[in-house]
């Protein structure tokens, strides 16, 4: 299907720690509806990126903008605006149940039959299931599930794969693959498994040494010569 508008457009966006420029005068746009796959080897600067973009590093210079507006601000006022993100370390709180976590991390009211509906569609333990049973990685799909059933505009998923055992990563493609369908939400994906983002992403972004290294549909930049050299770590 043809891609929608522009909905996250980013400009220029640059962060420097110390003497290294963890982003260098970064372009990305993330269209309506899709998945925007973000790609690069260690130390690229992709978690700078979804930080720089959900307001944690305010010595972030360039533009960031949602649905045309700036997105600007703390990490909470992004949030109330319709972007959320997840983090690529694990930081659920112990003793909840996961009924409780999706609650905790959507922010607002939910019902019962909701919350089993999306559980359900992630593969996830059910609702009354304790936090404590669930292993790393599937405690992280329930925190997507958290956020995605807080109706934002934008999610941003640094690595959430990470946790899952490499046997249900296809499951989890499919099912990322439908999420912008039905929640009606565009992904930002940072992912390392290049089958996992073939699968899920309808344009990739590769970053290399915090520069845009190419940008485009899915097939055109994973046949590009320069993305294969940087993967294949000439
Ligand atoms: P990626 O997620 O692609 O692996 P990061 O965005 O975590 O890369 O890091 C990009 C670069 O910025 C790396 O050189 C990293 O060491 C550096 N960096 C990231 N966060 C910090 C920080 N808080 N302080 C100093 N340097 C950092
Ligand atoms: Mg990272």
């Amino acid at each position: 299907p043809p891609l929608g508008e522009p909905v996250l457009v980013v400009r220029g966006l640059s962060v420097r720690f110390g003497h290294v420029d963890a982003l260098a005068s970064v372009d990305i746009s993330l269209r309506e509806h899709s998945v925007l796959g973000v790609i690069g080897p260690n130390g690229a600067g992709k978690s700078t990126l979804v930080d720089a973009i959900s307001g944690f590093l305010p010595q972030a210079q360039g533009e960031v903008e949602l649905d045309g507006r700036p997105l600007t601000g703390s990490p909470t006022r992004r949030a109330r605006v319709g972007m959320r993100r997840t983090f690529q370390q694990d930081r659920v709180p112990p003793r909840l149940t996961v009924d409780a976590y999706v609650r905790f991390v959507a922010r607002r009211r939910l019902t019962s039959q909701e919350i089993a509906e999306a559980l359900e569609f992630f593969g996830c333990p059910p609702a009354r299931t304790p936090l404590s049973w669930v292993d790393v990685g599937a405690r992280r799909l329930v925190e997507v599930v958290g956020h995605l059933l807080a109706r934002p505009r934008i999610l941003l998923l640094d690595e959430p794969a990470a946790g899952l055992p490499h046997e249900e990563h296809v499951a989890f493609g499919e099912r990322l693959r439908r999420v912008p369908a039905r929640f009606g939400v565009s992904v930002l994906l940072i992912e390392h498994d290049l089958d996992l983002v073939r699968s899920v992403c309808d344009t990739i972004t590769v970053l290399d040494f915090g520069r845009v290294l190419a940008s485009g549909p899915q097939a055109e930049v994973l046949a590009n010569p320069a993305v294969l050299k940087a993967y294949m770590g000439e």
